[in-house]
């Protein structure tokens, strides 16, 4: 059976009597060739284990299942599971859970499946909707991930990928910097899927880091930061730290923030959005200290 066969595809939806969902977010991959790129840039090996989110009909679940140890997927539709029963038929080291990834309890998931395999490597291909949910929440929770690699809209690839001083710059992509390193893998035009969506996509891996490159004495003070920095991008650092935290930390006023940015070796007018990580990290800690 040919999964990128459009033929093929609607004749699987009609005999469970269901159709492409918008709620959902089904737009299908009908190009051979993309599937096979995100399967490989995956890094998906004989001794990984894969978690798969939003399988559909199971395009790319079927070559998971080849390149890697073992595949569990999570899927919210129960049309979808039925018509999986089907496509993934022999293949044998591969699961399928009906559940929202939202709602799943993945840390029991990957204990409970993966703990035989050396890596483990997240694969999606979501409703766009959702994917910056997903990834902060998978990124946040500490999982044991060696990476996630997600198709997302062009626009927020750029963003994940992003460095600083750069447009595309921001929160997200300081957020993605601090737990991992990201970086593109494919290029997918909208007519790859069908129905096609109206805007291009991107795939894009993060690489978790094992141990954090930029380690902040208070994490949540350094996000806070950084959340602070691109909440008002057109003010200087200063300015947009001391309005966000100033009311919330005792001491922290433009004065002292200057002198402490002007000691870091940073202009006293800077700007949030050309700090790397690991300049706001040096920030982050001298408020902590001040604290
Ligand atoms: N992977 C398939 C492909 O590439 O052709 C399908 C991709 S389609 C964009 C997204 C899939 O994610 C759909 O099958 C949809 O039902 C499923 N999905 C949507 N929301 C979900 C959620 N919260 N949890 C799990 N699966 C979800």
């Amino acid at each position: 059976m040919k999964l990128t066969d459009i033929s093929t595809i609607r004749a699987l939806l009609g005999e469970e009597q269901t159709d492409f969902k918008k709620k959902f977010g089904q737009n299908f991959l009908v190009n051979e060739g993309v599937v096979k790129k995100i399967v490989a840039g995956s890094g998906a090996s004989k001794d990984c284990g894969i978690l798969e989110i939003g399988p559909g009909i199971g395009v790319m679940t079927v070559e998971l299942a080849d390149a890697a140890k073992k595949v569990v997927s999570l899927e919210i539709d129960p049309d979808m599971v039925a018509i999986l029963g089907k496509t993934l038929e022999g293949k044998d080291n591969v699961r399928v859970i009906c559940q929202d990834v939202l709602k799943a309890d993945l840390p029991a998931i990957i204990a409970e499946n993966f703990s035989d395999c050396a890596e483990v490597r997240v694969c999606a291909n979501l409703p766009y909707y959702i994917t910056t949910p997903i990834i902060t929440m998978l990124l946040e929770s500490e999982l044991p991930l060696d990476s996630v690699t997600v198709m997302v809209q062009k626009e927020v690839a750029d963003r994940l990928v992003a460095k600083a001083g750069s447009d595309e710059y921001g929160a997200i992509s300081a957020f993605v910097a601090y737990y991992g390193k990201p970086y593109k893998i494919a290029s997918v035009s909208a007519g790859s899927f069908i129905p096609a969506p109206k805007v291009d996509s991107s795939v894009v891996r993060i690489d978790i880091f094992k141990e954090k490159e930029v380690k902040p004495l208070d994490e949540k003070l350094f996000f806070e930061v950084v959340r602070a920095a691109f909440m008002q991008r057109r003010k200087t650092l200063v300015n947009a730290v001391v309005s966000a935290l100033g009311g919330k930390i005792s001491g922290l006023d433009k004065e002292k923030l200057t002198e402490m940015i002007v000691s870091l070796g940073f202009s006293p007018t800077v700007r949030g959005e050309t700090l790397d990580v690991f300049q706001f990290a040096k920030v982050a800690d001298a408020i902590y200290d001040i604290k």
